[in-house]
């Protein structure tokens, strides 16, 4: 019997890609006889015909599933539907705009039939981003790496290929905040580094904006570690002790040359000083507060409308 192989891809409003991701798809396949290969295809609450495409495509390949989420819930989650119904042995995750080539997943399983449990995909270069896109992500990793203990390399996005026992361990972990990346760092398991050249999409547009990229960053900071609440307590610390210098420098002073009444200035400034740095700090631990609140929740990460296969009658 030979290995299937699962690729796990999140469609959301990708109408225009999907002929041609499972063409691409289908001629890997075509390359590598000696695998099988299952297709998840996990509608993200598509606004386009990407669902009806994705039918077609049900019909006309073999080993298609189909997942249609009840509304849009981000990539993450999407992700994560895909991966709790991945089957094969190797399991790799992969956009459905084909700026993750599929041919690389060739090379994926050469690395891991000699051994390795996770072969990352490192983008060779960042030239189909913006320049303000590679700062932020740039300084995004330097701090994460930072101030959490989990190491997330740079440049390695979503797209990777990971062994059944991997996939396996990702499905214990039980939060609700789906920060996809540091959840991959976190498991761990042996991983091999190789390169590619990310491609352009190749139709429709990206839908993460600075916005949605600047929370994505905030969630995998909060999700992987606790330095900003523990800063505070640094900052209040450093704040107290120069008010005590400053409260000494003040007697001394009023005891040689008296009351000095003046002193409005530096009053406010100091008022205001303390309130701003009170009101971050309750913003820092309200983001927090508001994370537990989510996750004590407990909903479920996705939701289903339905689920075919190529093969099954079409669902009614
Ligand atoms: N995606 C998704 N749900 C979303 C947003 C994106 O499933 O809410 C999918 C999208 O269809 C694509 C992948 O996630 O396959 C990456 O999205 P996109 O290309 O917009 O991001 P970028 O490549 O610009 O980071
Ligand atoms: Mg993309």
């Amino acid at each position: 019997m030979s290995k299937l192989i699962s690729l796990v891809a999140p469609f959301y409003n990708e109408a225009g890609n999907v002929a041609e991701f499972f063409r691409r798809v289908a001629a890997l396949a075509a390359t590598l006889p000696q695998y099988r290969f299952e297709v998840i295809a996990v509608n993200d609450g598509s606004r386009d015909s990407t669902l009806a495409e994705l039918e077609q495509a049900c019909q006309r390949y073999p080993g298609v599933h189909v997942v249609d989420l009840s509304r849009n819930f981000g990539k993450e989650a999407a992700l994560t539907a895909g991966l709790d119904r991945a089957s094969g042995a190797a399991v790799v995750p992969i956009d459905s705009d084909l700026q993750h080539p599929p041919e690389l997943v060739a090379e994926m399983l050469t690395q891991w039939e000699k051994g390795a449990e996770v072969v990352l995909a490192r983008r060779s270069d960042r030239d189909t981003d913006s320049a303000l896109q590679r700062l932020s992500a740039n300084f995004f990793y330097r701090l994460q790496n930072r101030i959490s203990n989990v190491h997330v390399p740079p440049d390695v996005g979503d797209f990777r290929l990971m062994d059944q026992a991997v996939v396996t361990a990702l499905r214990q972990l039980p939060e609700n905040h789906r920060f996809m990346k540091g959840l991959f760092a976190w498991v761990g398991f042996r991983t091999v580094t190789i390169n590619y050249q990310p491609s352009p999409r190749v139709a429709g547009v990206s839908s993460f904006n600075f916005w949605k990229l600047w929370n994505f960053a905030l969630e995998g900071i909060t999700s992987f570690s606790t330095a900003p609440l523990r800063i505070w307590t640094y900052v209040g610390l450093v704040t107290s002790v120069c008010a005590i210098l400053y409260a000494s420098a003040i007697v001394i002073k009023t005891l040689l040359h008296g009351v000095d009444v003046p002193g409005y200035a530096s009053l406010m400034v100091g008022a205001m000083f303390l309130g701003g740095i009170q009101l971050i700090g309750i913003g820092v631990l309200g983001e927090y507060v508001g994370r537990i609140y989510h996750e004590v929740k407990r909903r479920p990460v996705y939701l289903v409308r339905a689920e075919y296969r190529s093969g099954e009658p079409a669902a009614e």
